[in-house]
């Protein structure tokens, strides 16, 4: 499946917001957005003041950037949140919360979504003592994540092992630093994410 492999910071200055894309020079001063904040391309200061189809769609596009999920996949959470009980808006976001990829990136065992998600493809997991290698994959309350027992000698886990414990967390994930693992204590609420997502607009975007 085709997957964006172009300058993801361009990504960000689009989205006008910092998607955090790149790791640790995300927090650093060397952040793209902080030192050019203008929509990437030819014509890109001179854009033109949005629509509510525009705003809508970006706020898609934000959403799935951050989180690096491709557009079917994106339709895909849409129709299973909207079938579930409850705010489809807020079960989409708790729906992509729970992949493999994005809660080894929250407990800290990566520095973005797109290393956890490699990490993750070269089978360094294992999920509930079996070996995964899925980054799509959702959790369920009470599942645990642990470095493969192979991997933990392997430079990065060492060097990671003795920062994790000071990584902050989200609620619904405990992480055990000395063992490399973490637990899934709850599933996410909307008061989980953290990232100043509208996804009501997303709603209306995918309602028409
Ligand atoms: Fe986005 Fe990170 Fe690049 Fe900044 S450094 S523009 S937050 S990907």
């Amino acid at each position: 499946m085709a997957r964006y492999t172009g300058p993801v910071c361009r990504l960000c200055r689009r989205e006008g917001v910092k998607l955090y894309l790149k790791g640790d020079r995300c927090k650093s001063g060397k952040c793209s957005l902080d030192r050019r904040s203008t929509v990437p391309g030819q014509h890109g200061a001179a854009q033109k003041k949005p629509r509510a189809y525009g705003i809508q769609l970006r706020e898609k596009q934000k959403t799935r950037r951050y989180y690096g999920v491709l557009e079917k996949q994106f339709v895909n959470y849409f129709v299973e949140a909207d079938r579930r009980q409850g705010m489809t808006g807020e079960n989409l976001l708790g729906l992509i919360e729970r992949r493999l990829d994005n809660v080894v990136y929250e407990m800290g065992f990566a520095s973005s979504r797109k290393e956890a998600r490699q990490l993750v493809l070269h089978g360094h997991f294992t999920l509930n003592g079996k070996n995964v290698n899925i980054p799509s994959l959702l959790v369920k309350a009470g599942d645990v994540i642990a470095v493969k027992e192979r991997s933990r000698a392997s430079a990065k886990f060492v060097a990671l092992a003795e920062v994790l414990g000071d990584k902050i967390v989200p609620q619904w994930i405990e992480v055990n630093a000395e063992n490399l693992s973490g637990k899934i204590v709850a599933l996410p609420t909307r008061d989980d994410v953290q990232f100043p997502f509208n996804e009501q607009l997303i709603v209306e975007l995918y309602s028409k």
